[in-house]
């Protein structure tokens, strides 16, 4: 194998990867060329407990950190599988553990933590509105003992292999706050009871075998206490939980990113054109060397964003850098691995086509590349806003 920025937790990288190998490249290219959720392989995570790592023992989890967290995407993807089924219960969870009460955490994260429960899903995206969150339409609208939501969310994902999902919606109409992120709520809304109930969805056949769905609400019905923290704070919450998600998706990227260098590393040094190895030539050799690099320093980044978030302490800018600079470097480690293998890239059989579309999916979401240069760029170096 070769070498990573950092090699610790060991026992979690060889469990991990061994219950990947055990499915194997070509179950992974199976579920994608049938469009099917990998039931059988998030079953087993779940079963031998990585969808808990993050819930606290005394629930019934394992009480690991977000950098144990990330090191379980990571070793997903970069044992040839695609953490994208999975990933949401992951990050959230933070969400619920910072944020929900103590009422909502004893009756939902035992289940869970068992697996009873799945938490994969988490709607923000909105069709007419999309990265510009603050103004989203959705109006969650306080009626008694019950919130009336009204609205529409696009790309959607799990929802159907999931039975809990956190939905942000306005709870204060926009022309009545100070700051366009007051007024945002999030609720924890138990599926089962809303599909057909005032929630509908319509699947979106897409790039990657990614479950994602378009949502409509016309006055769905949630109970108050499906509320997780003050009314009118939930953006405040969802950017904690979305740092959580930058880091992990990170982390994935990084997977693949290693995936793909091995996989150009080896294929290189085994065809043998012009009668000498491929990647003798140092015009295949480089691109994969400056890939492996920028992955490498990625990898670091990473480390920091998990450090800072598990220590409480502030982390936006490390972890939108850490996703950015691990998307941009898996997509610069998947061209030259599908460059390396020439034709070959494009045979199913051979996995780099697969993977070359998974990890493209992360420099569009869960946020595009252009909305964290200008995050740091106007937050980081306060250079003047753009919007
Ligand atoms: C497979 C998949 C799964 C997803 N899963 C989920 C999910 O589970 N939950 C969820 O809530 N969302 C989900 N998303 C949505 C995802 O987070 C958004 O697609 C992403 O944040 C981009 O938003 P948008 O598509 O509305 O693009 P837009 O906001 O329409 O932007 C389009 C392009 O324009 C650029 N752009 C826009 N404004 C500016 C600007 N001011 N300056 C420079 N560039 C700009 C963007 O960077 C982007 O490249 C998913 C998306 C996909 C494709």
């Amino acid at each position: 194998m070769i070498p990573a920025a950092r090699d610790d937790f060991p026992e979690i990288r060889n469990a991990v990867r061994a219950l990947v190998r055990e499915f194997g490249d070509s179950y992974f290219r199976e579920v994608d060329d049938q469009r099917v959720y990998p039931e059988a392989f998030v079953e087993a995570l779940t079963k031998a407990g990585w969808m808990a790592a993050l819930i606290p023992e005394s629930y019934g989890g394992a009480g690991l950190g977000l950098t144990e967290a990330s090191v379980i995407m990571e070793e997903i993807n970069r044992a040839g599988g695609n953490s994208g089924a999975c990933h949401g219960q992951m990050y959230n969870m933070n969400t619920l553990l910072r944020h929900g009460s103590d009422a909502q955490k004893q009756r939902f994260l035992p289940e869970i933590a068992s697996g009873a429960l799945r938490l994969q899903s988490m709607a923000v995206t909105e069709p007419t509105t999309g990265t510009n969150t603050t103004e989203l339409k959705t109006r969650a609208e306080r009626r008694g003992d019950k919130y009336v939501v009204n609205g529409q969310k696009v790309w959607i994902s799990r929802i159907q292999h999931s039975d809990l999902m956190i939905l942000l919606a306005r709870t204060t109409p926009l022309d009545e706050v100070k700051k366009k992120a007051d007024g945002l709520s999030i609720f924890l809304v138990d599926l089962q009871a809303a599909i057909g109930n005032g929630m509908e969805i319509r699947p979106i056949r897409n790039m990657v075998n990614h479950e994602t769905n378009e949502v409509f609400f016309d006055d769905l019905e949630l109970p108050a206490d499906s509320l997780i923290g003050e009314e009118g704070k939930g953006f405040r919450y969802i950017l904690d939980g979305l740092n959580a998600e930058r880091a992990l998706i990170a982390a994935e990227c990084i997977g693949d990113g290693y995936w793909f260098v091995e996989r150009a590393v080896q294929y290189g040094s085994e065809r043998i054109v012009f009668d000498r190895p491929i990647a003798k030539n140092q015009g295949v050799q480089f691109p994969i060397a400056q890939a492996y690099m920028e992955v490498r320093a990625a990898d670091l980044m990473r480390y920091e964003a998990c450090r800072l978030f598990d220590a409480h302490l502030a982390c936006g800018a490390e972890a939108n850098m850490a996703k950015h600079l691990a998307a941009e470097s898996s997509w610069k480690a998947a061209n030259a691995c599908l460059q390396t293998h020439g034709g070959f890239g494009f045979a199913a059989d051979y996995d780099v086509e697969r993977k070359f579309r998974e990890t493209r999916l992360y420099q569009v979401a869960p946020i595009s590349s252009n909305l964290i240069l200008s995050f740091v760029g106007e937050h980081v170096l306060g250079m003047p806003r753009s919007f």
